[in-house]
């Protein structure tokens, strides 16, 4: 179901209003701490931690997570930290909303990744990850014009990416595709950032992007959205 029509037309400063009780404190709006299987990066298929913040600037049309544009516990970093150590899984996934939107995420994944933990990052590629540790790996959305947000990537997070790092696109239709198959012509992508492709699960069916992907021999991965496959749109916490 497409995001309603009331949430893609809050003012952008609704769309960041639920932040507003944080004010300058250096706790964090956590929305979810869970554990589930890793489902739309190289690492999909692995048990992993999710730390889900509230909040989000932007408003993908196809978003499945519009639950966490509002709605969190302020929560001090050792509680998260304290609550992550509890679920006894050695990797980490800082997502959202858009995690970078809160100040104290990027102590946050610094401390996880000083406690040894593989730290993934989702963000949408709309927020600088400039000041982000290096150990974590970050999984940056590349908008399309299908999302609705195309205009919001920020393309100086391309040239900051770091090994580790993963670049993907979910592709809502042909013309999405071809978008994407243009701009990797356009930039430069070092050999040692995986490239990922997956279909929006309701627009675009699985096999197609398969197709396109083989057709035209692309040095891509296609990925589905596992979390899907397994539970649907039901919400695992
Ligand atoms: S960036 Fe992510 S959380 Fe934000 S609207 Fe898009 S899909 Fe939803």
């Amino acid at each position: 179901m497409p995001l309603p029509t009331h949430l893609l037309e809050q003012t952008a400063a609704e769309r960041i209003a639920p932040l507003k009780v944080l004010d300058g404190d250096d706790r964090l709006l956590v929305h979810e701490i869970y554990t589930s299987i890793q489902g739309e990066s190289t690492h999909a298929g692995k048990p992993c931690v999710f730390i889900r913040l509230t909040g989000c600037h932007l408003r993908c049309v196809y978003c499945d997570t519009e639950h966490a544009f509002k709605d969190g516990e302020k929560t001090t970093l050792e509680e998260v930290l304290s609550q992550v150590r509890a679920q006894q899984i050695p990797m980490v996934e800082l997502t959202g909303g858009e995690p970078l939107l809160q100040k104290g995420a990027f102590k946050l994944l610094q401390n996880l990744c000083d406690e040894g933990y593989t730290v993934l990052l989702e963000t949408s590629g709309a927020t600088s990850i400039e000041k982000v540790d290096r150990r974590v790996k970050v999984i940056l959305d590349v908008k399309t014009p299908g999302s609705g947000e195309v205009h919001r990537n920020l393309n100086k997070n391309i040239d900051l990416l770091w090994p580790g790092c993963e670049l993907k696109f979910v592709l809502c239709d042909r013309a999405d595709f071809e978008w994407a198959c243009q701009w990797l012509e356009q930039h430069d992508i070092p050999d040692y950032i995986p490239v990922l492709f997956s279909p929006e699960a309701e627009q675009l069916p699985p096999v197609r992007l398969a197709e396109w992907i083989t057709a035209q021999r692309l040095p891509v991965q296609f990925q589905v959205q596992l979390h899907k496959i397994l539970w649907g749109d039901e919400r695992r916490r």
